[in-house]
């Protein structure tokens, strides 16, 4: 990089480069049309998820997919040096398993009239917390102005329904005699929960105050509702004459657990981020929805070890259905894998579709064996129902890699490239069959 026109004492300056190249932030300096003229580390490893061809050249073009008009902008400040923009949140998204970061801010500094420099951090945790406690903010506004539609009851440490409000028969249809020492999970449907995601969801509430979430709920009669529910610690009991707290026994009312349904409030906000998650041929969840997922179990495996499985699903010569019958055929075959899938996993296994026409499951609580199993029927279950489109019938079958989370694994990222080995095995062995992986080759199912 040259030395600076305006900058006298080039020690100086030189000692403001090496911190930049330091910095724990990303730093690029770069000429007024977007030329990189200079970038420290992190900025390179922030950017790279970016470059389509692994080539840092123009920022603004570098960057043009997240911020179209960051050029315009730069190019429309008027004055000699100063703020163009400050800590501009870039939604990123880098959903292929880069690891770049998922949002960055961006704050651009304008030096003089042939320079600026940007400021990236990534801020993808951060920005998942905000989002996080804007909902719980969002959900406890809409408690207090609309208090008929909530159901409440306390929960002992083990997850047990404690005690509850009168509400509890309206939202839910329960008589409240008739829940009492069952497990929250009665509220959920069947099998929409296993009973180590229940107790982690109160180990999270221990953790960070409360935990929400939100999604089909169950009443007595068994009919459905799209209802949310938050989970949050009470206070340790108290006792005037005790110098501290008295220790909770197993069956004082440890949580308390608020259900709302708010079947008629799946407003528009709800509708977006159903289309950020989901993808829309299949409904199937997105990649993005799937790495969060994986994310999100592995995080909690962390805190209470359990088996995981992962199933990566690909169509059998799936380019020949397209030739033979046409995109819009293929279309209906992928549709009906997932269709396929749904009707074979649990609610609580998250099916995605991650490519064109490859699929994959995370199987929480789920071991060798069982995985083995399921994988096997949904084989079977492709074979034995065959697509049909426009009235023709279209046979497919599909291949199936089967890995499981162990220890010598620390990241999803193994595990996927276990799934897919186990794959690439069943392919090569003829397609329409399950592979295990295995250490160190893949065997077959
Ligand atoms: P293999 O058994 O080895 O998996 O063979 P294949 O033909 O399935 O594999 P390949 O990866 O060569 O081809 C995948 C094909 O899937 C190519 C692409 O045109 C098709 N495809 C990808 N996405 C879609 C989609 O959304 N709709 C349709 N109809 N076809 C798709
Ligand atoms: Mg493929
Ligand atoms: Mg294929």
């Amino acid at each position: 990089m040259s030395t600076a026109p305006d900058h006298p004492d080039a020690q100086e300056y030189e000692a403001l480069l090496q911190f930049m190249y330091m910095a724990p932030v990303g730093l690029v300096q770069l000429d007024a049309d977007g030329a990189i003229q200079m970038l420290n580390p992190v900025s390179a490893q922030l950017l790279m998820p970016l470059s389509r061809d692994g080539e840092l050249i123009n920022l603004f073009d570098a960057l043009a997919p997240v911020a179209p008009d960051l050029r315009q902008q730069c190019a429309s400040y008027a004055a000699p040096q100063g703020p163009i923009c400050d800590a501009i949140r870039l939604y990123v998204h880098a959903d292929d398993k880069s690891g770049g970061p998922q949002v960055m801010s961006l704050s651009m500094l304008k030096l003089d009239a042939d320079r600026l420099m940007a400021v990236l951090t990534d801020v993808t945790e951060q920005d998942r917390r905000e989002r996080q406690l804007r909902k719980t903010d969002a959900w406890l506004n809409a408690i207090m102005t609309n208090i008929s539609d909530y159901a409440l009851v306390s929960l002992d440490r083990q997850g047990r329904v404690e005690s509850w409000n009168e509400s509890i028969q309206r939202v839910t249809g329960y008589q409240a005699e008739a829940i009492k020492g069952q497990p929250y999970a009665r509220f959920y449907p069947d099998g929409a929960t296993t009973e180590a995601q229940q107790l982690d969801r109160l180990r999270e509430a221990d953790e960070n105050g409360w935990t929400l979430d939100e999604g089909l709920r169950q009443r007595a009669d068994g009919s459905e509702f799209w209802g949310s529910a938050m989970i949050s610690p009470l206070p340790a009991r108290a006792d005037d004459t005790a110098p501290s707290p008295v220790p909770r026994t197993d069956d004082d009312p440890a949580y308390c657990m608020i259900i709302r349904d708010i079947s008629d409030r799946r407003d528009l906000s709800e509708n977006l981020r159903k289309a950020a998650y989901s993808d829309h041929l299949t409904g199937l969840s997105n990649r993005r929805a799937f790495f969060e997922a994986a994310d999100l179990e592995l995080t909690r495996r962390l805190k209470a070890v359990r088996p995981v499985a992962l199933l990566v699903i690909d169509a059998d010569h799936f380019k020949a259905i397209n030739d033979r019958h046409g995109h819009p055929a293929g279309d209906a075959v992928l549709a009906h894998l997932a269709q396929t899938m749904r009707s074979v996993c649990r609610q609580v296994d998250v099916l995605a579709r991650i490519g064109g026409e490859e699929f994959a499951v995370i199987l929480p609580s789920v071991a060798l064996d069982d995985a083995r199993v399921i994988a096997e029927r949904l084989r079977a279950e492709v074979v034995r129902t065959p697509a049909l489109y426009e009235q023709q019938t279209i046979a497919y079958s599909i291949s199936i890699g089967v890995a499981v989370m162990d220890d010598t694994l620390t990241g999803f990222d193994g595990l996927i490239k276990r799934a897919d080995e186990a794959l690439y095995a069943a392919k090569r062995r003829g397609r329409n069959q399950v592979a295990i992986w295995q250490n160190p080759a893949p065997e077959q199912a």
